[in-house]
C-alpha cells in the first residue's frame, strides 16, 4: 500500500490548491478527485457563471450603447451553443493548467471515489478496482452540491450545475432563491433581454448583504425586466402540458398566487457533500450534514481534517482555500497563513458588488464610533466614459482611531478594487495612510482616492 504524508479527497479550490501548497513544503502529497479537476468552482461554479456572464454583459452593452459610442454594425444576436463552446474552452485551460501545477509539484494525481476506511486509510474506487492508500493526514475537501428543498415538485425544476450546461435559452424563467447564485443568474438571462422571475421567501434579496447595496440591485433589475416577488414561499412547481409552462404555486402574505415559465431554477443554498465517504466504523462528526471541525480545522479524529464547502461557513472558493492552506500548516505545526476574519465577499452583477470588513450596521451593533464615506461613481471619469452603471462606494471608518473598518462597493470593478480595503484593514491604515497614494488617472480605482481626499 503506498504511503503518503497528506492525501486529500477532492481536487476544487480547497484540495488542490491546499495539495500545491504542501507539496512545496515538502510532503509527499496524493490528490483524490472522483471527476474532474477543479471541482465546483471550475467546473459548475465560478469560472463558467462568469464566462457566460462576460458574454451577456458585452451583448447588453453592445446592443445598449453601440449607436452612443459610435460603433456600428448590421444586427447583434447571440448563439447560446457558441457561448457553451466558448465556455467548456474557458474551463479546459484551467483544467489542464491545474493538471500541469500538479505535476510540476509532484503531486500523485488519483481518479477514483475515495472512501476513508480507517485514521490512516483511504480506499479508491475507480471503474473496476479498488485501491488503497495510507496517509499520515487527511484532508477532507469534498465540497457541495445543490440542495433540494421538500417542495411538492421540485423535481421539476433544474439546478445551476444544469442550466450552466443547457444550450437552451429560455424566454422566461423563474428563479426560486435570491441569493447571490440566484441573483448572478437573473442577470445572466436579463443582459441577453429574456424575463425573468425571482422567488425569495425571505422579505429582501440577497438578506446578508448591506441593505442599501440590495435596495439598488433591486431597482436596477426592475429596469432590467427582472420581476422580484419577496416573503414568496413556493408551495408548490407542476408543469401543465397544454401550454408546455411550469408553474409555480406561492403564499405571499396570505394569498396563493402563480407565476408561470419555460423553466425553472432552483437556487436555494448548497449542502455539504459528504456521500459514501465514510465506512461505517468510522465516526466523524456532523452537524446537519456539514463535518464539525475545530478552529485547526480538525475533525474529532485529529489527523482527519477537512476544509471548503463541506465544513459549511461562507461558501466561496477564496474561503475554502484559505482554510484548507491553514489547515496544512497546521499539519506541519505553524501557525495559520490566512486571517479568516477578514474576507471579501463579490457579487457579479453589472455593476459588480464587492464588501470587505465591517458594514455600518455591523460596527454599530459592536458600539464603535463611526463615520460612513460616500462616494458616487457619477463622478469618476472611467465610469462616465465607459457609460458604466453609476454605483458608488461606502468606506466604514472608526471616528477615534480614523482606521479603515470596512468597504462595500457597488460599481465596475468593484471585484477587482475590493482589496485595496482587504488589505488596508489587514494593515490597520487610515485614512491618512489612504490619503498619501497616488492612484493613476483615469482608473476606476482614483474613485478610492477621491473618497477618502
Ligand atoms: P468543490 O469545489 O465543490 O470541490 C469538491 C471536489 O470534491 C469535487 O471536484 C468533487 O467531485 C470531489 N469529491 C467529492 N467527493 C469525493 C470523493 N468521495 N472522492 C473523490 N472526490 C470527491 N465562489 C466564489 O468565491 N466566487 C464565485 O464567483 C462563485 N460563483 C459560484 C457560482 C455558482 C453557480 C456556484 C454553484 C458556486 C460558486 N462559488 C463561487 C462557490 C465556489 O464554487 C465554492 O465555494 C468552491 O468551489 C468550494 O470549494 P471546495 O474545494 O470546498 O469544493
Amino acid at each position: 500500500m503506498e504511503n503518503f504524508d497528506l492525501a486529500i479527497i477532492g481536487a476544487g479550490p480547497a484540495g488542490y490548491e491546499a495539495a500545491v501548497f504542501a507539496a512545496k513544503q515538502g510532503l509527499k502529497t496524493a490528490l483524490i478527485e472522483k471527476s474532474e479537476l477543479g471541482g465546483t468552482c471550475l467546473n459548475n461554479g465560478c469560472i463558467p457563471t462568469k464566462t457566460l456572464l462576460h458574454t451577456a454583459d458585452l451583448y447588453r452593452e453592445m446592443t445598449n450603447q453601440a449607436d452612443i459610442i459610435g460603433l456600428d454594425y448590421q444586427a447583434l444576436s447571440f448563439d447560446m451553443k457558441k457561448m457553451q463552446l466558448h465556455k467548456q474552452d474557458v474551463i479546459q485551460k484551467l483544467r489542464e493548467g491545474i493538471a500541469k501545477l500538479m505535476k510540476m509539484h509532484k503531486v500523485t494525481i488519483i481518479k477514483g471515489c475515495a472512501k476513508i476506511v480507517g485514521e490512516h486509510e483511504i480506499a479508491i474506487q475507480s471503474d473496476e478496482k479498488v485501491e488503497n492508500i495510507e496517509a499520515k493526514n487527511i484532508l477532507i475537501a469534498t465540497g457541495s452540491v445543490p440542495a433540494m428543498p421538500p417542495i411538492k415538485g421540485a423535481e421539476l425544476t433544474i439546478n445551476s450545475d444544469e442550466l450552466l450546461n443547457d444550450e437552451n435559452v429560455y424566454e422566461q424563467i423563474a428563479i426560486i432563491g435570491g441569493g447571490v447564485i440566484g441573483i448572478e443568474f437573473a442577470f445572466l438571462y436579463a443582459s441577453l433581454g429574456k424575463r425573468v422571475i425571482i422567488l425569495e421567501a425571505l422579505d429582501r434579496i440577497l438578506a446578508n448583504m448591506d441593505k442599501e447595496f440590495a435596495q439598488s440591485l433591486k431597482m436596477l433589475l426592475s429596469k432590467r425586466n427582472v420581476e422580484i416577488q419577496t416573503k414568496a414561499l413556493v408551495q408548490e412547481i407542476s408543469y401543465n402540458e397544454g401550454t408546455k409552462k411550469y408553474n409555480c404555486k406561492y403564499l405571499q402574505k396570505d394569498a396563493e398566487y402563480i407565476i408561470s415559465a419555460d423553466k425553472v431554477l432552483m437556487a436555494v443554498g448548497r449542502r455539504a457533500y459528504t456521500q459514501n465517504l465514510f465506512a461505517d466504523n468510522l465516526s466523524i462528526e456532523t452537524d446537519r450534514g456539514k463535518i464539525k471541525v475545530n478552529e485547526n480545522y480538525q475533525t474529532n479524529i485529529e489527523n482527519i481534517y477537512a476544509s471548503g464547502d463541506v465544513i459549511g461557513g461562507i461558501q466561496l472558493a477564496h474561503v475554502a482555500t484559505a482554510e484548507a492552506i491553514n489547515a496544512v500548516c497546521h499539519m506541519l505545526g505553524r501557525a495559520p497563513i490566512y486571517n479568516m476574519k477578514l474576507i471579501p465577499s463579490c457579487i457579479y452583477t453589472n455593476p459588480e458588488i464587492a464588501s470587505v470588513g465591517m458594514t455600518l450596521d455591523e460596527a454599530k451593533a459592536q458600539g464603535i464610533n463611526v463615520k460612513t464615506i460616500k462616494y458616487p461613481m457619477g463622478a469618476n471619469g472611467k465610469t462616465v466614459l465607459s457609460l458604466q452603471e453609476r454605483g458608488f462606494i461606502k468606506i466604514i471608518v472608526n471616528k477615534e482611531t480614523d482606521c479603515i473598518l470596512g468597504a462595500q462597493m457597488m460599481c465596475a470593478h468593484a471585484t477587482d478594487m475590493i482589496s485595496q480595503f482587504t488589505q488596508a484593514i489587514q494593515q490597520e491604515l487610515t485614512l491618512v495612510d489612504l490619503q498619501k497614494i497616488i492612484f493613476p488617472h483615469p482608473t476606476f480605482n482614483e474613485a478610492i482616492g477621491k473618497a477618502v481626499e
